[in-house]
């Protein structure tokens, strides 16, 4: 039996990698210009977390977490998403007690057992961000200003930005109340997860995709005829603010999402470029600020969005791999082997990236990998260049040779590199 990665998580190697750094690095940069200082959680978190923040009656919780007994019989689950554990960090740590405003980003792997598809996968990575204890709607306005200018900033430019707003814990039931009674006729029509979803949480409903379910959700009256007067002002000054910030957006009366922590903001970017095909949202976020008092911590607004990184790399137009080598060095006779050895440590200690062959090989087959690896210096040490304190600088795109002193071999190198 040949072993392979579990369906739907991938490796990858380094030749993809250079584009993860560049991401990941473009996404750390703006979040601190922004004030976010990066936080790490565990992968791993007590099963109670997840299925008390993201839900009970969510597609997350009910069919796609990793979940398995510790060796004792603590119920343990792989994050499906990072909110839950930046909100338990946040009341464990007592966070709310040395600062008003917290902000926090991440940058990690997350676990769903969804189906697998282009775009979607078992385990995936996710940036985000999270805001504690400030209500918004400025704030909700300015992640939203932020993220979307890092995405332009990857050289993506179709996008589009959705926002609603759910309403606080009043608007909800009230909306739930007129939702149930626009959804009763229709029940028996309903895909029976949605019969069920009916009496747990009537709003999964308009996230249905059975296309019954969803045509019926269509005709729904939408959240935002429900508002009250407070939820409303948080609406209208988000809009505002958006506004201002010059930040495209529309409004989409139909998003819920798929988890039941938000309140008020929520948003989602969608990528238009073909390259995604149909798992097109980018990232998705929202308020949720009733989530860590019900966990226990003090009553705190809090917002948050998450990107999916394989979705942003897809949607990225490629660039030309950069090399990963700057000098190549070659040993002219096997003698020399060690002292090449120093040599290359000495290039790395002034900061170049240094590679060498050092099973030996001919001078030929040793300018060949230089090649390969496109390098743009080879430097040459043999026998005589050693007794000499000189070596041979080749300058493999301008197809140059100089003999230099060794003692330049760094500068030298730096100057030609610019
Ligand atoms: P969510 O945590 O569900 O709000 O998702 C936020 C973002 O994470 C989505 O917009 C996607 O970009 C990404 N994402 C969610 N699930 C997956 C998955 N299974 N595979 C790849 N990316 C995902």
């Amino acid at each position: 039996m040949s072993l392979r990665a579990v369906k739907g998580m991938k490796d990858i190697l380094p030749d993809e990698i250079s584009k993860w750094h560049r991401l990941e690095s473009a996404f750390r940069s703006r979040a601190e210009r922004y004030g976010f200082r990066e936080a790490r959680f565990p992968i791993v978190e007590p099963t109670a977390l997840f299925v008390r923040s993201i839900g009970e009656n969510t597609d997350i919780v009910e069919k796609e977490m990793y979940t398995f007994t510790d060796r004792g019989d603590k119920s343990l689950t792989l994050r499906p998403e990072g909110t839950a554990s930046a909100v338990r960090a946040y009341i464990q740590h007592n966070v709310q007690a040395q600062e008003p405003v917290t902000k926090w980003y991440y940058i990690g792997p997350m676990y769903r057992r969804e189906r697998p598809a282009k775009g979607r996968y078992r385990q995936f990575y996710q940036a985000g961000i999270e805001v504690f204890g400030d209500p918004g709607p400025y704030v909700d306005a300015e992640i939203i200003d932020m993220v979307v200018g890092f995405i332009s900033s990857l050289g993506i430019s179709e996008v589009e930005v959705l926002v609603n707003s759910l309403g606080g814990t009043a608007t909800r039931a009230k909306y739930t109340e007129a939702l149930l009674a626009y959804l009763e006729p229709f029940r028996s029509e309903l895909c029976s997860d949605c019969q069920r979803r009916m009496d747990a949480n009537p709003l999964r409903v308009l996230d249905c995709k059975v296309p019954r379910c969803a045509a019926i959700a269509a005709d729904a009256p939408s959240i935002l005829g429900h508002l009250d007067d407070e939820d409303r002002a948080h609406f209208d000054g988000l809009q505002e603010s958006l506004t201002r910030l010059g930040t495209p957006y529309r409004v989409e009366g139909s998003l819920v999402r798929g988890l039941d922590y938000y309140s008020r903001t929520l948003f989602e970017v969608l990528g238009k470029g073909e390259q995604l095909g149909a798992q097109n949202a980018l990232l998705g976020g929202g308020r949720y600020d009733q989530m860590v008092g019900s966990l226990g911590g003090p009553d705190t607004p809090a917002i948050g969005f998450a990107m999916g990184l394989e979705r942003l790399l897809m949607a990225m137009p490629s660039e030309p791999e950069a090399t990963h080598v700057d000098v190549f060095i070659v040993a002219a006779q096997p003698s020399v082997r060690a002292e090449a050895a120093l040599l290359g440590r000495q290039l790395r200690d002034a900061g170049l990236r240094v590679e060498s062959d050092l099973r030996g090989g001919s001078l030929k087959s040793q300018l060949r990998r230089a090649d390969k690896m496109s390098a743009r210096i080879a430097m040459i040490l043999g026998e005589a260049e050693v007794d000499d304190g000189v070596v041979q600088l080749k300058d493999l795109q301008k197809k140059t040779q100089d003999e230099i002193p060794r003692t330049e071999a760094a500068a030298r190198a730096k100057t030609i590199l610019g």
